[in-house]
């Protein structure tokens, strides 16, 4: 009884701030478990709905809600949003005076803030001086993945964070995560010693982002395939990481020669310049950001349609958090991954040796598992995060496009004969120009040209080639010699091949799959949560109704304008997918416009006279 009082309440809120009819998945059972001083642990994918998780608990309870966040410009970001619906937040950083920080301390004291955002290092710093007084809902512990030497991302001033259980043991701690693997949920657990966490595991699967990845086609077939991306989400955002600054660079330039805007971001960018490209993508005056890692993890945006990764990442965790960042809004978005034979060899050389080696290892070999994989991705993505499903997920390039095997034995024995007749010395690009018999003058003056197999795969371009010889390392006949100049070496299981005793069984590779961008078709709806994943709104569904796509632009411009204005990004106004349920149902009243999903009261009697004036102007 007391439980559905609370839950009615927590509702409540959700409406009136956040302008959402119902909680998703588990938010409710996580809301009521901290509420009631709980320690929570919660495991939700990037774009889950984290937040809401601590914010609604903080808006239900007297007293500051104190979140504890890595990054200045998450804080701002998420500080800005929950002004925008009406919720009194601040952050304290080192980018703002100290008189600003004081100001903001004493409106806290005067309990006049809802939810305080700051880092790690400030809370330390600041919490052992908080007046006696200060109340206290709860610690949020966002990103606490942070916190763990086994976690992808770990943060030294995180593990200092153990000593608030200290010096606050009354004040139930919630941590937020999107990392799912066992060892580093246990490992935050003991860390922030968490007394008896309530332990929440959400379904990781993001039906809407469609999974794509491919051996690297070569340079001009990649950048054709992500300026057709480009074009296709003309109206929206998308992230390009690849491995270095010099390869950022490049691919921003050769970009930018083709007409598209481009930014880059990296480490070797000052501060400045990093914040003033985050600053233009976020608010809509650049349209793809070519980044290395350390780019995207403060961004809320919630219409980035598509993320490509020109090299194949380190890890599974964190190539979920980055194609994560796509379709926030829940419509249709795409992960576009390449990778090579030269990624995997870089990856491994900046393995640092020690205690997590192995571990490190291991976790570029599942990764390298999943771009090679002939099952369906997203089962293999999900299962690497202990989730398993009992059907194919219909929305990534092998479901799409199932490959078709073959007998694929004599392409096999060509290239194993090859690697044996040339000592095992060559690489994979080497291995593939003696089997189409190239004139390069290493081959020449190294003597390849006159061993047997010297242009016996002529017949077969390089791409399929490297896809082949891709699948032949992942089938165990041929291994990679790290310690010796990436060399090609046959296994004993491949010498069985080149015997005649062992088959072997190929994947056709497809032109149609492999030279094209993902297409957009329209995804199912989630399967668990039975929400639809299109609001039938993108840009390339072709149902949708052409006057709502002109409206829909009409209504973008005015968002636009007023985040201008505001000075704020467009999608702390609105995201995509409200401005989609509006220019679908045209509001014209204040009521009509309030009942959209994401228009909360304050939002309501801010925008509502600009949105429906315009709808009627429009219409007319
Ligand atoms: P995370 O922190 O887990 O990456 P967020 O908290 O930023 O995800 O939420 C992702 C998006 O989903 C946000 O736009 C958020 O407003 C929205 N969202 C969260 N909960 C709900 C809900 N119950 N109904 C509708 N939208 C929601
Ligand atoms: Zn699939």
């Amino acid at each position: 009884m007391e439980n559905q009082t609370l839950t009615d309440k927590a509702l409540a809120l959700l409406r009136r701030f956040f302008g959402y009819t119902s909680f998703r998945d588990r938010q409710a059972e996580i809301i009521s478990a901290i509420t009631s001083g709980r320690d929570c642990l919660v495991l939700m994918p990037t774009g889950g709905g984290k937040s809401i998780c601590y914010q609604i608990p903080a808006l239900l309870q007297p007293g500051v809600a104190v979140v504890v966040s890595p990054l200045i410009a998450l804080m701002k970001d998420q500080v800005q949003a929950l002004i925008a619906c009406g919720i009194p937040a601040a952050t304290i950083n080192s980018t703002q005076s100290d008189e600003e920080n004081l100001r903001i301390m004493e409106s806290v004291g005067r309990g006049h803030i809802k939810l305080l955002y700051m880092s790690p290092e400030r809370l330390l710093l600041d919490a052992t001086r908080w007046p006696e007084n200060m109340r206290i809902s709860l610690f949020a512990i966002d990103e606490a993945h942070c916190i763990s030497q086994w976690g992808h991302d770990f943060r030294p001033e995180y593990a200092r964070l153990s000593i608030l259980r200290e010096l606050f043991p009354k004040v139930p701690v919630i941590a937020l995560t999107a990392t799912a693997d066992r060892l580093t949920r246990d490992d935050i657990a003991a860390r922030l010693a968490l007394r008896n966490p309530a332990i929440f595991i959400s379904s990781f699967d993001r039906p809407n982002i469609r999974l794509t990845a491919r051996p690297n086609p070569g340079r001009e077939t990649k950048l054709k395939m992500i300026g057709e991306l480009i074009r296709r989400y003309a109206d929206d955002s998308g992230i390009i990481y690849c491995l270095s600054r010099k390869s950022a660079e490049q691919t921003a330039a050769e970009l930018k020669a083709r007409g598209y805007s481009v930014a880059v971001y990296h480490a070797g960018l000052s501060p400045d310049e990093r914040d003033r490209t985050q600053h233009d993508f976020i608010h809509g005056n650049v349209q793809v950001v070519c980044a290395t890692v350390a780019f995207g993890m403060g961004i809320n945006k919630s219409n980035i349609r598509f993320v490509v990764h020109n090299n194949l990442p380190r890890n599974i965790e964190g190539y979920y958090q980055e194609i994560g960042r796509a379709g926030r809004d829940g419509l249709p978005a795409e992960a576009l991954l390449f990778y090579s034979f030269a990624d995997i060899a870089t990856l491994r050389s900046f393995i640092d040796e020690g205690e997590r080696q192995m571990i490190n290892m291991e976790k570029l070999t599942r990764m390298q598992e999943y771009a090679e994989t002939s099952l369906c991705r997203r089962r293999v993505l999900l299962s690497y995060f202990s989730e398993h499903t009992d059907s194919d997920c219909g929305n990534c390039d092998v479901c799409l496009h199932p490959p078709t095997r073959f007998d694929g034995t004599i392409i096999a024995q060509k290239a194993l004969s090859a690697i044996i007749r040339c000592q095992e010395k060559v690489g994979a690009n080497m291995l593939i120009d003696i089997l189409r018999g190239s004139a390069r003058t290493d081959i020449i003056s190294r003597g390849y040209d006159r061993i047997r197999t010297y242009g016996a795969g002529r017949d077969l371009p390089a791409s399929e080639w490297r896809a082949y010889l891709l699948q032949m390392l992942q089938l165990g006949f041929i291994e990679i010699a790290y310690d010796r100049g990436n060399h090609l070496r046959v296994t004993p299981y491949g010498r069985s091949v080149l015997t005649g005793a062992t088959n072997v069984t190929l994947a056709r590779f497809l032109h149609e799959r492999h030279n094209t961008a993902p297409t957009g078709k329209t995804p199912k709806t989630d399967r668990k949560t039975g929400r639809k994943t299109s609001a039938g709104c993108s840009a390339t569904t072709t149902a949708t109704n052409l006057a709502d796509q002109a409206l829909l632009k009409e209504l973008k411009r005015l968002r636009m304008a007023l985040a201008k204005i505001e000075g704020v990004p467009p999608y702390i106004i609105f995201n995509d997918r409200t401005l989609c349920e509006m220019a679908q149902t045209r509001p014209l009243t204040k009521d009509e416009f309030s009942s959209i999903t994401g228009i909360g009261e304050t939002k309501t009697e801010k925008y509502w006279k600009h949105f429906t004036r315009a709808i009627k102007k429009f219409s007319e």
